[in-house]
């Protein structure tokens, strides 16, 4: 059984203690381990999303922009 400080008073209890025997705030333990885990997942994602973003927007720029040249050279050309 792991113990933690309360996230309100400071008291040690442990993770699946429902309220603090200290300041009666409940779940004393478990609110700080849930908020860094939502946190890192958050973070996570963001880091796939923008790879997954920066690498489509990279191939797509390779991919189309020598068409896009192409077009305009042949509309200005007439
Ligand atoms: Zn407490």
């Amino acid at each position: 059984m792991p113990l933690v400080p309360c996230r309100a008073c400071g008291h040690t209890v442990d993770t699946s203690a429902q309220a603090c025997p200290g300041c009666g705030a409940t779940d004393p333990g478990r609110k700080i381990s849930r908020q860094q885990r939502e946190l890192r997942s958050l973070l996570v994602q963001l880091t796939v999303a923008l790879l997954l973003f920066g690498g489509g927007a990279w191939y797509l720029w390779h991919e189309y922009m020598p068409t896009i040249k192409a077009a305009l050279v042949k509309q200005n050309q007439g």
